[in-house]
């Protein structure tokens, strides 16, 4: 019991949950479409439009049902 890096209380479930509420969710990271301007996931093909790296990807995207 003489370990000096023991903590000396046990942190409470109170405390310990106070202390994990702190993460917040962060917004989304956020690129713009260079086609349309509508903000879209980085290195994902622009949802409105389909453009992605100089290529169109519409069918990819509008077309997984069929
Ligand atoms: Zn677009």
């Amino acid at each position: 019991m003489t370990g000096g890096l023991t903590p000396k209380w046990k942190k409470s479930r109170s405390r310990t949950r106070s202390r994990r509420a702190q993460w917040k969710a962060k917004p989304p990271t956020l690129a713009t479409c260079p086609r349309c301007r509508e903000a879209v996931l980085p290195h994902t093909a622009c949802s409105s439009c389909g453009w992605y790296k100089g290529r169109e990807y519409v069918q990819a995207i509008k077309g997984s049902n069929a």
